[in-house]
């Protein structure tokens, strides 16, 4: 297992069945700390093929550079992460994508997440993939017609996908709530038990330059349908949103960029996707940008 350590106490995970251990007993001095976040999610391009409605990602051409990238997860990897999420834009258009990801798999103890749409899966990509991904998120915002209506995508074909990605993959759904949505909930789930979904994340729809985001009404919705929800399928909910839910935080003490930081498709390190602060990473590398960010954050 991987160890990390922190001001909560020693952190152990094992990537290839996704369990943590944390030793809270245990009180590390401050000096040895991991440097590195704990998860760091990697938009590898902007380019997508979709055009939802309430997409966040930016719409100018970027991607990171292979060879960059993995001296990057080098470096996240000898200082405490324990994950890289992979996504965009979208991560399979990325045309190096095995090879970021076996070099994760191979060279380093990082678990690879990758979050995509869903539908350039095949069984040539999956061979691809198959041993050099942990998990994949697969977003699913809707079903039936309100998936055919925001995704522009046949609901049937992503059912397909879903079947082909479960197969090889352990997964789970990713879907955002808005007022579009949000009467769909029900059905997700049900989506998710039936294809063997191990996770339904609900992420409320954050504001951007085109979208609102979510409204009053619509989050006390799906709260009332969180805490009704019986299960099978585990509940997760973006980090951060805990109005009027009562969600579990395991590492309390480790917040902010020591938590979690995203780099996106033109190499700058920021608190999160939605943020507008950032550090551009040089060649001095990730983790003294991260360092900048952190006495920005500070500041
Ligand atoms: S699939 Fe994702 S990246 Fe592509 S347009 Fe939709 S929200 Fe944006």
């Amino acid at each position: 297992m991987k160890r990390r350590f922190g001001p909560d106490g020693v952190h152990l995970f094992d990537r290839s069945t996704g369990l943590n251990m944390l030793i809270d007993e245990v009180r590390i001095p401050r000096h040895q700390w991991s440097a590195a976040p704990r998860q760091v999610s990697i938009a590898l391009t902007n380019t997508c093929d979709l055009a939802c409605s309430y997409c966040y990602a930016p719409k100018h051409r970027a991607q990171l550079s292979t060879p960059q990238l993995c001296h990057w997860m080098d470096e996240l990897d000898g200082a405490g992460c324990l994950g890289v999420g992979f996504g965009g834009g979208e991560p399979t258009l990325y045309g190096r994508l095995a090879d970021v990801c076996a070099h994760a798999a191979e060279r380093t103890q990082l678990a690879v997440t990758l979050t995509t749409h869903g539908h350039r899966w095949d069984a040539e990509l999956i061979a691809r993939l198959r041993g050099a991904v942990h998990f994949v998120r697969v977003s699913v915002d809707g079903v039936g017609a309100t998936y055919e209506r925001l995704r522009r995508r046949s609901f049937e074909t992503l059912r397909e996908r879903l079947e082909l990605i479960g197969s090889s993959f352990a997964f789970g759904l990713n879907c955002v709530v808005n007022a579009d949505t949000v009467d769909d909930l029900t059905a997700v789930a049900e989506l998710a038990a039936w294809h063997g979904a191990a996770e339904l994340l609900l992420l409320p729809e954050s504001p951007t330059v085109r979208t609102t985001g979510i409204t009053a009404r619509v989050a006390a919705q799906m709260e009332e349908w969180v805490l009704a929800y019986p299960g099978p399928v585990r509940l997760a909910i973006s980090e951060g949103w805990t109005a009027g839910l009562t969600v579990a935080i395991p590492l309390p003490r480790e917040a902010g960029t020591r938590s979690y930081a995203h780099v996106d498709a033109t190499g700058t390190v920021r608190p999160s996707s939605y943020s507008t602060a950032g550090q551009a990473i040089g060649a001095d590398g990730i983790l003294a940008a991260l360092e900048r960010l952190a006495a920005q954050e500070s500041a």
